[in-house]
């Protein structure tokens, strides 16, 4: 029996648990997103396939699916529907014999177990699955977290893939940097501009080229993306949140620094309620700003002293916002209070993707544009 990592991931998820609640939209195209609204500002979390083959995508601004897909039916995110049916789906997977879970998200997971046939158990998994919540899932299957997490998407929908040291290269080898899981567009560009531009040019890059573009931590750390090499440890010890943040798309965008003002105190008063809850207090305040049009970026400042205070909080955020100097008008605006560590420190340490949802819709101000996308696939 060999240890294998299985990556489970539901396809097109937030579309599937409204189709089975309304029966009437199975084969049309569904876009669920923000608050159902194409006149307000929101992304599509996930598309069926059906509205896929018209060229709507997850993240893509509402307005813009709806003219894509004219025809599409428009559904708000219901979180609390989707966490009862992902809860449902995690606890299938724990019951498999000797698995090990970790959740990535609604929708997805690590399952590590010991197998002679790996497939046999992914298909077990899905019939399972299948049974159990008549939802639809995809099983990559991996020697590591990195190679099964990137198998998922060449078995979609409904099927099974395997990616190990075996077939990287000749899977993996020709295609752009951007195809490996933890290179993003900007990292893909940056690579791209020092002559790297297949997965297979990263794998046999210089090191110290990588070390000097990228970091002692992170060039190496890429360079073995390339090569697919990553943990292969599955770890289900329970998720240990490092901060909490809310974050809002204002449907009009903010000029008026009053405005400004109490719009940052609505979203330090969210936090520090989330903080509270979990009993430790604010040490770094992160602030996230989106300007008109469309130009984001983010700024952190540690705290003298750890704080539940939203008014600190709030104020640390605008002072922040200050210093930008940027006089454009305000479109979104986060607010992120980084904890302090638990008793003991951080049991894990930290794994690429895990984590749950990065900054939660504050619900002020309408919709976030920057709403849940996880289960896009
Ligand atoms: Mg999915």
């Amino acid at each position: 029996m060999a240890p294998w990592v299985l990556h489970v991931d539901l396809d097109q998820f937030l579309a599937a648990v409204e189709v089975l609640r309304h029966p009437e939209l199975a084969g049309q195209p569904v876009i669920v997103g923000g608050r159902g609204d194409p006149t307000e500002r929101a992304v599509v979390s996930t598309a069926s396939y059906e509205a896929r083959e018209f060229g709507v995508r997850s993240g893509m601004p509402l307005k813009l699916a709806v003219r894509k897909c004219p025809g599409a039916v428009l559904l708000p995110v219901d979180a609390p529907a989707y966490e009862a049916v992902s809860a449902e789906v995690m606890d299938t997977l724990r019951h498999v014999d000797g698995a090990v879970v970790e959740v990535l998200g609604w929708d997805e997971a690590f399952v590590g177990v010991d197998s002679d046939d790996p497939e046999a158990t992914a298909r077990e998994i899905q019939r399972r699955v299948l049974e159990r919540t008549r939802l639809h899932c995809s099983v990559g299957v991996g020697d590591t977290k990195v190679r099964a997490k990137i198998a998922t998407e060449f078995g979609k929908p409904r099927g099974t893939f395997r990616l190990t040291r075996d077939n990287w290269v000749e899977v993996m080898g020709h295609r752009p940097t951007s195809a490996i899981w933890g290179i993003g567009s900007r990292i893909e560009a940056r690579m791209t501009a020092l002559g790297i531009s297949t997965v297979d040019d990263l794998a046999h890059a210089d090191e110290g080229a990588l070390v000097t573009a990228f970091g002692p931590t992170m060039g190496p750390h890429y360079r073995r993306l390339g090569r697919g090499v990553s943990s292969a440890r599955v770890d289900d010890t329970p998720w240990v949140a490092r901060a909490h943040g809310r974050e809002t798309t204002y449907q009009r965008d903010l000029t008026d620094p009053d405005e400004i003002a109490s719009a940052m105190r609505a979203l330090a008063d969210q936090v520090a309620d989330d903080i509270t809850a979990e009993g430790r207090a604010c040490a770094r305040v992160h602030l996230k700003v989106r300007f008109a049009p469309f130009f984001t970026t983010t700024r952190i400042r540690k705290l003298p002293e750890p704080t539940f205070d939203p008014a600190l909080i709030a104020a640390t955020a605008l002072d922040l916002l200050t210093g930008l100097a940027d006089p454009r008008p305000i479109r979104l605006l986060g607010v992120r209070a980084e904890m302090v560590a638990p008793e003991g420190g951080y049991a894990d340490p930290r794994t690429t993707g895990r984590g749950g949802p990065s900054a939660r819709a504050s619900g002020t101000g309408g919709a976030s544009e920057s709403g849940p996308t996880q289960a896009g696939t």
